[in-house]
């Protein structure tokens, strides 16, 4: 029913410098945001902008996204943790850029909107997502090391549990700072611990141990 306003939306994002990969655009034009959206939004979602989803959160914009599955250089069959599950949209997006062996674990903390978004993602027909409730500033042991690591929060710093459960030679994108926030591409390489700032984005805060 949405598929000119996907269409629409896939087109401006490439346009605007968004979406920079076939990989990307695919797995954006994969995934109905209709479907992630509270009813009173669905004629909203291809509107290119952050929608209440309940509890005070968001579902973030798609050139948010779009701006972070570019910079996680995402490859098939890779293990992703996301921290702040919302809506599942996000995780849904990087389902398809990992590819059906590849896997994404969320995490979130607000039970309902887990569970809200353990059945969207079921609704979308995405079968390599789990959706997990928790603290995901502690990150989430049970399947570690990851080959990446994103968190869709804004976190007064880099916590270390997700340095440490990051794969060598794996990366962490995570906006540092206080609704607005620096989005940090951070890389390990051996002991090293590489950071580079990618630029502006406000995000609702990052509750939890190593959090607010
Ligand atoms: N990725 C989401 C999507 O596609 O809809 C958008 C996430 S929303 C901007 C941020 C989410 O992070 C909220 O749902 C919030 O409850 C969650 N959150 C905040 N602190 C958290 C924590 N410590 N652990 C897990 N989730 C957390």
């Amino acid at each position: 029913m949405f598929e000119l306003e996907r269409e629409r939306l896939v087109n401006n994002l490439i346009r605007e410098g968004y979406v920079k990969t076939d990989e990307v655009k695919k797995a954006f034009l994969k995934v109905p945001r209709e479907l992630f959206v509270p009813d009173s939004f669905k004629m909203r979602a291809y509107v290119d902008t952050p929608l209440e989803i309940g509890k005070g959160q968001t579902i973030s914009a798609p050139h948010m996204v779009a701006i972070m599955c570019e910079a996680l250089d995402v490859k098939k069959d890779q293990k992703i943790l996301e921290i702040g599950a919302g809506s599942g949209y996000h995780a849904a997006i990087v389902a398809y850029l990992v590819g059906e062996k590849g896997h994404v674990y969320t995490i979130e903390r607000i039970e309902k909107l887990a569970n809200r978004a353990q059945e969207n993602l079921k609704q979308a027909n995405i079968k390599n997502v789990n959706v997990e409730i928790g603290d995901g500033s502690e990150g989430f042991e049970k399947y570690e090391p990851y080959d990446r690591i994103y968190v869709t929060c804004a976190s007064p710093g880099v916590p270390e549990p997700l340095l440490n459960q990051l794969k060598d030679s794996g990366k962490l994108l995570i906006p540092v700072g206080k609704m607005f926030c620096n989005l940090k591409l951070i890389e390990k390489k051996g002991k090293d611990i590489l950071s580079k700032d990618l630029g502006g984005c406000v995000f609702v805060p990052l509750v939890g141990r190593h959090g607010y």
